[in-house]
């Protein structure tokens, strides 16, 4: 199989078929047209075998968690995505490994009404670069936007993906790992819920490498403090049940790869926002508060301090 066939029988097929493709897949480059766009919205992820993933990684998770990180990322601006660029590098043309990596692509991107409309692929070892194409209806949610005395909300659960790590391949699995090997696999973009808060919170960042590393991204940004308490923050009763109070923790401060979403709301909004992501079933947890300084400060239940390193992946 040549790449053009490749790409036709894999890729192609991930283009969802509307209007406002002019030209489409296939020819030197795709050509959109979005009248009704004010502001537009880019990303780009790159994901590298033995970096962002081991070797032995199912095809249909990488694929799956290539479109999701990026996804994350738009949800974290309160963007609409809508378009994907894939750049593909393979070192071969393994038929059952571009299948399923296209079926956990094309899941995720489907999921969010998202469309592949073109890409580049070459050989070479693996790595997988998606590029994302949304817009934002008014002004962007950012890192820059927190305010001292805006609370600090988490979305969902922390440290559910970094917990599977441990027992990706362990057979057979119990409910609980399950659980958490399903969020390390298939993460949730946080879409909707970021975009119904626009215009509600202040600031918003998605936990790709750690709640404190992150929220030390927010600090930076904003020229604010962070003071998190470690007993609100949300753990999952199935990481619970695997790991210990302890290990937990340290996987919900300092793991990466939920990608939930972390923002900061003012006091006189709060109720609005818990009501938003009522609407959208999803659990928004109060973990904190902005408060001056530069720090981001963890604080037990003692209001002492128990952690104050950031530990999040870097990698150089
Ligand atoms: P060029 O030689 O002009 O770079 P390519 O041969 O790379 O063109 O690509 C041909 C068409 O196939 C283009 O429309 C491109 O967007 C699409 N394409 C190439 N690789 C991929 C891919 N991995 N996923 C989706 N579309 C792809
Ligand atoms: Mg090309």
């Amino acid at each position: 199989m040549d790449e053009f066939e490749l790409i036709k029988k894999y890729f192609s097929p991930l283009e969802k078929l509307d209007n406002s493709t002019i030209v489409r897949n296939g020819d030197d480059a795709a050509v959109i047209s979005v009248p009704e766009w004010k502001s537009i919205a880019l990303s780009v992820d790159t994901l590298v075998e033995g970096i962002h993933f081991l070797p032995d990684t199912k095809p249909e998770v990488i694929g799956f968690r290539s479109a999701a990180v990026n996804l994350s990322d738009m949800a974290a601006m309160g963007a609409q995505p809508c378009y994907g660029l894939l750049s593909l590098v393979i070192p071969d043309n393994d038929e059952a490994w571009l299948r399923n990596f296209s079926l956990g692509l094309g899941e995720c991107l489907d999921e969010y009404n998202c469309s592949l409309i073109g890409g580049d692929t070459a050989r070479g070892p693996l790595a997988i670069s998606l590029t994302m194409v949304g817009h934002v209806s008014g002004p962007p949610l950012t890192r820059a936007g927190a305010k001292i005395g805006d609370t600090i909300l988490v979305s969902g659960t922390l440290g559910d993906a970094s917990g599977a790590l441990g027992i990706l391949n362990k057979t057979p699995l119990d409910a609980e790992e399950k659980f958490l090997v399903e969020r390390y696999e298939r993460p949730l973009a946080r879409i909707s819920l970021s975009i119904n808060l626009l215009g509600i919170a202040n600031s918003a960042i998605d936990i790709s490498d750690g709640l404190l590393a992150d929220a030390g991204h927010i600090a930076a940004a904003s020229d604010v403090g962070i003071d998190l308490l470690a007993s609100s923050i949300p753990i999952s009763p199935s990481l619970s049940s695997v790991y210990t109070e302890k290990e937990a923790l340290e996987f919900a401060l300092s793991g990466g790869d939920d990608y939930e979403l972390m923002y900061t709301v003012p006091q006189d909004a709060l109720v609005e926002a818990y009501a938003m992501a009522a609407t959208e079933g999803i659990k928004l947890t109060k973990i904190g508060m902005v408060t001056e300084g530069s720090h981001v400060r963890c604080l037990s239940g003692e209001n002492e301090d128990i952690i104050l390193k950031t530990k999040g992946y870097k990698h150089f």
